[in-house]
């Protein structure tokens, strides 16, 4: 475990009850429970390896939260099972994450065309601020002299 994580008291999010979190996330009885719903998740995918993320939680009586988020961490991947769900934006199968390699691709460059404009846009705003600056300096030096 992190060495310099420092354990403090707070709210367990899932019980609401106080704990000392030692890096946990859960007070112990809920993190132990936590453990235990994967470990239940994991065998039924096992079992059912075509099964929807829906059908999984109405079988293990598991929060939908969960297994989604055991899904997008390539949790049943990681175990080795050929877990697929549907890329968020095309429906493509996929094992890990949340879009596809080829959404996941588009979104990238997305992100960065974005960045980029915005970067453009700021050296704009920063050009017009300069430019608009230097006239009142004149100004300024003028009504000094
Ligand atoms: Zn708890
Ligand atoms: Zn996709």
């Amino acid at each position: 475990m992190n060495k310099k994580y420092k354990p403090h008291l707070h709210n367990c999010p899932l019980c609401g009850r106080l704990f000392m979190d030692t890096g946990l996330g859960s007070c112990p009885k809920c993190y132990e429970e936590t453990r235990e719903t994967e470990k239940r998740v994991i065998e039924y995918v096992r079992k059912y390896p075509h099964s929807t993320v829906k059908e999984i939680c109405n079988d293990t009586g598991t929060d939908v939260k969960l297994v989604t988020q055991m899904v997008q961490r390539g949790q049943f991947y990681t175990d080795g099972l050929q877990y697929l769900y549907p890329c968020s934006r095309c429906g493509k199968p996929i094992h890990h994450g949340v879009y596809c390699s080829k959404c996941l691709g588009r979104l990238n460059k997305a992100i960065k065309e974005y960045n980029d404009r915005a970067n453009e846009r700021k050296t704009v705003a920063e050009d017009e601020k300069k430019k608009s600056r230097r006239p009142r300096l004149h100004w300024m030096e003028s009504t000094e002299k």
